[in-house]
């Protein structure tokens, strides 16, 4: 653990450390010193290069902290997780139980989870959408705390989004540290096709424009696609025909970026990924069977893709659990085998890749689920440092999020970790004791974190 003095807007710290990731370069920085406040950070030295007094509290003439054992990098943004779930339950009869809860139980199952998020080292999440304005509320409350300035974050208990409002009595509640957060609130599917569990009809609307429009007044910060099925594990393949027409997704996308929102597409299935790329969505989530004349269409019109190996990756390290035979755990680790190759692909050609888990889904544990997400991509063939950049600047730098984090460098938060284990000789090191600033304040945690009901 590295010990870090805690920092106001007027009281600067300066850290002078060994390695510096700062969530782009695709080289370490070595030597370096970072001088921050509450507000963000102020300076960034490479190579030695010592911050100006202008930059530090008067009069100082040395480094607060100096580590050159530890590794500094962005804190880890979660580009795809549904918060309204509890990933990490493995039986099936109590996910189901879970789901019946109504949609205030839902929120206070989900609040405890963010600040174990931040323990963990993950200071934003993209929330992917569910239909009981789960996400919604939290997105509002990490908004009202922007508008009111950085402190303490206080929640009403209430859920907007009106036909889903909370029951019980809006209470207090405090959320100290709360990751930066959006939501998508209830994504968009048909009647009657896959998504229906986090998701709403395009058919309650007369026109996609205005399932757009509804979203929106409902307080989505993005909208969520849903144009394909999902795998068939027991056949191996999409077998369902996509759910969207390339029309449809041009409207609600159109629609989308009027209001200055981005959209995001779960999409697998090449016949479905075509649609998608052709409608022009910001990124492709889950993408399994994509092309490579895919990839480089991706990377011209710099589509981002999220590959979310964990949920099928859990599916086969859990196979007896499931009862899985043989020829299916062998069609999913085929599935698995392809879709490495293409991640290793698109890194070659250029394409924005970003980390997401999907967590929420079966297995996948908020946070830790993330994390198992980036050693994944480490094993499909990324470098390290490539799935670091993957879960800070090239997610942050596509993403269009409402506050500048992900990168280290003035003007930036000051959200990031301090870590003894090198991070970027395998990202498996971020499982491991580590220091994290949030907005200035301070979060140790050791190698055994609690991580219940995540
Ligand atoms: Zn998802």
């Amino acid at each position: 653990m590295i010990s870090i003095p805690p920092t106001t807007r007027d009281h600067p710290v300066w850290l002078h450390v060994g390695t510096l990731l700062d969530g782009t370069s695709t080289s370490p920085v070595h030597d370096a010193h970072v001088v921050y406040d509450a507000a963000g950070i102020r300076f960034v030295g490479r190579n030695g290069q010592t911050p100006p007094a202008a930059s530090m509290r008067p009069g100082q003439t040395a480094p607060d902290v100096v580590a050159p054992d530890a590794t500094l990098l962005p804190g880890l943004i979660e580009a795809h997780a549904h918060l309204f779930l509890e990933g990490g339950e493995l039986d099936l009869d109590k996910r189901a139980a879970y789901l019946k809860q109504d949609a205030a139980g839902l929120l206070s199952s989900a609040m405890p989870r963010l600040e174990k998020l931040v323990r963990l080292g993950v200071i934003a999440v993209r929330d992917a959408g569910d239909k009981d304005g789960v996400g919604l509320a939290l997105s509002s409350c990490a908004r009202e705390s922007r508008s009111r300035g950085r402190g303490r974050r206080e929640f009403s208990g209430r859920i907007p989004g009106g036909e889903h409002a909370a029951t019980g009595q809006p209470s207090a509640l405090s959320l100290d540290p709360m990751p930066y957060l959006d939501s998508p609130g209830a994504a968009i599917h048909h009647r009657g096709r896959y998504g229906s569990f986090m998701g709403g009809a395009l058919e309650d609307y007369a026109s996609p424009a205005d399932c757009v429009a509804a979203r929106i007044a409902a307080g989505a910060d993005r909208i969520k696609l849903i144009p394909t099925g999902i795998i068939n594990f027991k056949l191996g393949a999409v077998t369902t025909e996509p759910q969207m027409t390339v029309e449809e997704l041009r409207q609600l996308v159109a629609a989308a970026n009027a209001t200055g929102r981005q959209t995001f597409a779960h999409a697998s299935g090449d016949a479905g990924i075509e649609r998608v790329i052709e409608s022009g969505v910001d990124s492709v989530e889950h993408g399994f069977f994509v092309r490579d004349d895919q990839l480089a269409r991706m990377r011209d019109r710099r589509i981002a893709w999220v590959p979310t190996f964990a949920p099928v990756q859990l599916q086969v390290d859990e196979a007896v659990r499931y009862k899985w035979d043989a020829a299916i755990v062998g069609n999913l680790q085929r599935i698995l085998d392809q879709h490495a190759a293409s991640l290793v692909k698109a890194h070659a050609l250029g394409v924005l890749i970003v980390a997401g888990s999907d967590a929420g889904s079966c297995g996948v544990a908020h946070g830790m689920g993330f994390l198992r997400e980036l050693e994944l991509m480490q094993r499909a063939g990324l470098p390290p440092l490539a799935v670091i950049n993957a879960a800070t600047g090239v997610s942050a730098g596509r993403l269009g999020f409402g506050e500048n984090f992900g990168r280290i460098e003035p003007g930036a938060l000051s959200r990031f970790i301090l870590t003894k284990h090198p991070p970027h000789e395998t990202v498996a090191h971020l499982r491991r004791a580590k220091t994290v600033v949030f907005d200035g304040r301070v979060y140790e945690s050791d190698d055994t974190p609690d991580v219940t009901g995540l």
